[in-house]
């Protein structure tokens, strides 16, 4: 029965997957990510349901929209697929035991749940257009309250460090607000100093941010490699905190430890 239970985690995970694409492509434009149907980006036709299927579509199109028969991105499936493996592994991560869960277990997935949304989106933005969202980071910074609330109420949680978090936030949001007012631009730095600031009050384990400093360092080295030959000088750099967050969460709650 476990086993049953993996693989409906699995697929959910592919449908958060093909939600981040969509996303992604739309957030940046301002466009809705709830309401409208999804359509091809090469000849705008309106996708059916049977279109929509993740991971499965894909396949027995062979890769190609059913309309006009262009080629579709190959990291909608990569994505779909890694999606579907990120909620397999994050059932052994947060301890969940079939088929009897605790509710703790339950509300921590739904909190990484968030978490993991967030930087998806965050890091799908990046990688495109070097920004971070704020609308994004936003949503993580409630949801993340939320839990830690949660937290307080019935494991009583100790809030002091999380509301000087909240205050770091606070104030960088101030400053870019006033940076688009003056200079018109909101600067790289700020969102980048928001986005860690977000990402070390959820993460809040010295253990699993020692983690996730070495695995950024690592990406940021192998991307600057990449980069030399692809010679494209810009580093994504919210993409690559994001990356190592998600993955320093997962591999620190799988029990890993370096110290
Ligand atoms: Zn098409």
């Amino acid at each position: 029965m476990e086993i049953i239970f993996l693989i409906m985690l699995f697929c959910m995970g592919t449908v958060f997957g093909s939600f981040f694409t969509l996303a992604v492509y739309r957030i940046p434009l301002g466009l809705d990510i709830t309401h409208k149907r999804s359509f091809c980006p090469n000849c705008n036709h309106r996708l059916e349901f049977k279109d929509l299927i993740p991971v499965l579509s894909y396949l027995s199109l062979k890769g190609k929209c059913r309309y006009c028969g262009k080629p579709v991105r190959s990291r909608y499936l990569i994505l779909e697929v890694l999606s579907g493996l990120v909620f397999v592994v994050s059932y052994f991560a947060y301890k969940l035991t079939f088929p009897f869960f605790e509710v703790e277990s339950i509300i921590s997935l739904i909190a990484f749940v968030m978490f993991y949304v967030t930087n998806c989106l965050i890091l799908g933005i990046d990688k495109e257009y070097i920004k971070v969202e704020k609308k994004v980071l936003l949503f993580g910074i409630i949801t993340n309250t939320l839990y830690m609330l949660y937290l307080y109420t019935f494991n009583n949680l100790n809030l002091y460090r999380y509301g000087i978090y909240l205050v770091v936030l606070l104030i960088l949001f101030c400053l870019d607000t006033f940076f688009l007012k003056k200079f018109k631009k909101s600067f790289y730095f700020l969102q980048i100093l928001m986005l860690l600031t977000y990402e070390i009050s959820f993460i809040n384990e010295i253990n699993k941010l020692v983690l996730g400093l070495v695995i950024f360092l690592v990406i940021t080295l192998i991307y600057i490699v990449l980069n030399r030959i692809k010679k494209n000088n810009k580093i994504p750099f919210g993409f690559i905190i994001s990356l190592s967050s998600i993955m320093c969460v997962l591999i620190g709650n799988l029990g890993f430890k370096l110290f």
